[in-house]
């Protein structure tokens, strides 16, 4: 194996809730076992960092350093590790596919056991520290720092010739949203379908929909100035819940005779979530949650279930990591998939605290951050 010695750099972390990031300088021991060292060349935000650091607050989980969706090189790898050299290009998977366990055996699910998500939201046992203390790694990723160290069966290795600085959307958001339409809601040709919420998630729904043949794409959400990005992606008609005084679900049930096909929920709301499953049509209405809670729980009555509408869930979109991120970049690089219109900045890891601001206040689809600036 390759690792040669702790490695100094930079990184951005959570010393604690609801307070921003402090770029430190951190240790980042060799791979052991399995594991690949990682050098972070390009990660986006994404709305789960910013859950993770002012809505669940879970003390236990800090400090830790946040990031999930990247791409970056491979800098060394540990003993046992044969899929990967130095040099490679990889995208860091938030679910492992260790190919083994029976979820990773059965083509119905991407929920590997092996990984981190199973218990906590971190990995307790990092190649972490800054200033004697061990930091946490954020969804096994830890992708706001120069260097990470990640298990082997949480990297696929993709395309050498892809543009890290736009392939690290595919590490979450993008998946996240088009796997919800194609994979697990499974839109079919000509069919109408909603999409609540239109960050980068929202949109690659919208994506999603188009690319399964959608005729009709409503794009719902209460921020208008994210319509026109919207159309881009392929989204027909546009609803801002606040232009109604009624329930959106009506609205949407007035405009379809009864209710979309499909709809799926982007936002991370349980309000959000039940109104996307009654804007669906009774029958065979299909409605997906992808936003992201764990703070309260969600209802509806039981008859709309009952009339024959179907609630689903989609972690990642549904994709197993190792075989569908290196396919959704040769999509990307075969011009089939949208990436670098998500982008709408560009700052350096230093400016993390200012990409957060902006996705706070709705003002970006993704930030993409530079660790190494020259
Ligand atoms: P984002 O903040 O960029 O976008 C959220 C959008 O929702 C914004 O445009 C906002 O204006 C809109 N919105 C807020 N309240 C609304 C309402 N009441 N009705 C309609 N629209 C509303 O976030 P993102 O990065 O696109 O992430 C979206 C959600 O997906 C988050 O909850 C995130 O945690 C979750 N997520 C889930 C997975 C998964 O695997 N399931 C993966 C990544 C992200
Ligand atoms: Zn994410």
């Amino acid at each position: 194996h390759t690792s040669c010695g702790v490695i100094k750099c930079k990184a951005a972390v959570a010393w604690e809730p609801n307070k921003p990031l402090v770029i430190e300088d951190v240790e980042v021991a060799p791979p052991q076992a399995n594991e690949v060292r990682i050098k972070i060349v390009a990660t986006g935000m994404c709305h789960t960092d910013l859950y993770i650091l002012f809505e669940s607050m879970k003390k236990e989980s800090f400090p830790m350093i946040l990031g999930h969706e990247a791409a970056g090189i491979i800098e060394s790898v540990g003993p046992g590790v044969t899929e990967f050299q130095p040099g490679d290009k990889v995208i860091p998977l938030f679910i492992s596919q260790c190919r083994e366990c029976r979820f990773c055996k059965s083509p119905k699910t991407n929920q590997c056991e092996k990984g981190w998500i199973e218990t906590q939201h971190v990995l307790k046992d990092s190649r972490f520290t800054c200033k004697g203390k061990k930091i946490e790694q954020f969804a096994g990723t830890s992708t706001f720092s120069q260097y990470t160290v990640v298990n082997q069966m949480a990297v696929a290795k993709i395309d050498p010739s892809a543009p890290l600085d736009k392939v690290c959307l595919i590490g979450c958001g993008i998946c996240t949203g088009y796997g919800a339409a194609v994979n697990t809601a499974k839109v079919e040709p000509g069919s109408t379908c909603a999409v609540f919420g239109l960050g980068a998630v929202g949109l690659a729904a919208v994506m999603g929909c188009k690319a399964a043949g959608a005729k009709k794409i409503f794009a719902v959400d209460i921020n208008p100035e994210k319509f026109e990005k919207a159309k881009v992606f392929g989204a027909t008609d546009f609803v801002n819940p606040k232009d109604y005084d009624k329930p959106i679900s009506q609205v949407l049930a007035e405009m379809t005779n009864g209710g979309v096909d499909y709809s799926l929920e982007c936002v991370g709301n349980v309000e959000v979530m039940r109104s996307a499953l009654e804007s669906c049509v009774k029958g065979w209405g299909i409605s997906v949650v992808v936003g992201w809670t764990e703070l309260h729980d969600v209802a509806t009555r039981p008859v709309q279930l009952i009339a024959g509408r179907t609630w689903k869930g989609s972690m990642f979109g549904g994709f197993k990591g190792k075989d569908g991120v290196p396919e959704m970049v040769k999509a990307y690089l075969g011009k089939k998939l949208l990436v670098d219109e998500f982008i709408t900045h560009n700052m350096t890891l230093d400016q993390v605290n200012d990409a957060i601001e902006l996705m706070k206040h709705g003002k970006c689809i993704r930030t993409v951050l530079n660790p190494f600036p020259q």
